[in-house]
């Protein structure tokens, strides 16, 4: 188990949860847990390396909801009751990204929800 890959998953969903300003001190420890038991889950499977970001994601997505907490919201579409974004390819891997639930479009690769501009907050204020 390369350790490289646990802090890059640990590293973009941090970055995601920090992009929707969501990295409050629970989530923060629901993603070392989800980190960890995902160590452990890839050292018995070592070919699952390239789920463990998304399984993370996931996790910590999990952990959320289960304290009344969605993270991370779809900006994307307007004129739609709030709703939210989940992993896509569904097993976590290869190449997570965030797909918006209503719409199915992929809003952004996991780690880059900083990246996304929602409509309407887009371009110069004039
Ligand atoms: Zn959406």
């Amino acid at each position: 188990m390369d350790d490289a890959l646990l802090f890059d998953a640990r590293a973009r969903v941090l970055a995601d949860l920090e992009a929707r300003e969501h990295a409050t001190p629970a989530a923060v420890s629901a993603l070392e847990d989800a980190v960890s038991t995902r160590r452990w889950w890839a050292e018995q499977w070592p070919e699952g390396e390239v789920y463990v970001a998304g399984l993370v994601a996931q996790d910590v997505q999990d952990a959320l909801f289960e304290s009344a907490s969605r993270w991370p919201l779809c900006l994307s579409c307007e004129d739609a009751p709030q709703h939210a974004l989940y992993i896509q390819p569904d097993l976590g891997g290869p190449d997570p990204v965030w797909v918006c639930e209503e719409s199915g479009q992929a809003v952004a690769e996991l780690g880059q929800l900083r990246e996304v501009t929602p409509p309407g907050r887009a371009g110069p204020t004039s």
